[in-house]
């Protein structure tokens, strides 16, 4: 089994969308990134962007979206081998197409289930679907060989970051601890944010910014 490197860490940017009034970002554009980890034994795929069919999104962030089983094939991989999914934190623009992939193991920490079903916490339809199967997750662990999710609560109870250990260093998959690069870099840090610095590790995404830190070798 050959072992992955960093570039087996795959970003799909699947929306940006317009940020409304009432975000510390008004009027302004952002993307909204999903990543496919290119696995010995399959695709693990981080996140799934926005769904379809919700007026309240659609006018509030007007998204201009992508279909993530078509970004998967764009980056030449096979929608059919996604194995696992992995949701951050259950926001719309995180889990929003979880539902194209029915049966498909998705693993969430068990924080972040409990508020699924609260007024304003997500769009409760692209979480619930038919043959939805969630694996609740309570604290770090590892998905897949090398693969593994950490506990990061701060931006949601629930959130959670993604490591992929690879032959040649380690990426980080911040999710949405820290909002950019910048702000992972140099802002304040949170205990969780404090904990992914010391991680020191040698490449790292975030999914809402197209930056990639890389460490200096
Ligand atoms: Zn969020
Ligand atoms: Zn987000």
């Amino acid at each position: 089994m050959g072992a992955m490197t960093p570039d087996d860490v795959i970003p799909l940017h699947l929306a940006d969308v317009t940020y409304p009034a009432s975000h510390p970002l008004a009027g302004q554009d952002g993307p909204v990134l999903a990543f496919a980890i290119r696995h010995p034994d399959g695709i693990v795929l981080v996140d799934t962007g926005i769904g379809e069919g919700n007026e309240w999104i659609e006018a509030n962030y007007r998204p201009r979206s992508r279909d993530v089983r078509e970004a998967l094939g764009g980056a030449k991989l096979d929608p059919d081998s996604v194995r696992a999914i992995v949701n951050s934190h259950l926001h719309f623009d995180h889990c929003g197409q979880n539902r194209a992939f029915p049966g498909v193991p998705i693993h969430v920490q068990q924080a972040e289930l409990d508020l699924a079903l609260r007024e304003g916490h997500t769009i409760v339809e692209w979480v619930d679907f038919p043959n939805a199967r969630y694996e609740a997750v309570e604290g770090d662990r590892e998905i897949v060989d090398g693969v593994s999710v950490l506990a990061t609560p701060g931006h949601t109870p629930g959130h959670q970051s993604v490591t992929v250990r690879t032959g040649d260093g380690l990426v980080l998959i911040v999710g949405q601890a820290a909002e950019d690069a910048r702000s992972f870099a140099t802002g304040p840090a949170d205990p969780s944010i404090q904990r992914l610095r010391e991680l020191n590790a040698d490449r790292i995404h975030f999914s809402h910014d197209r930056a990639v830190l890389r460490r200096r070798k």
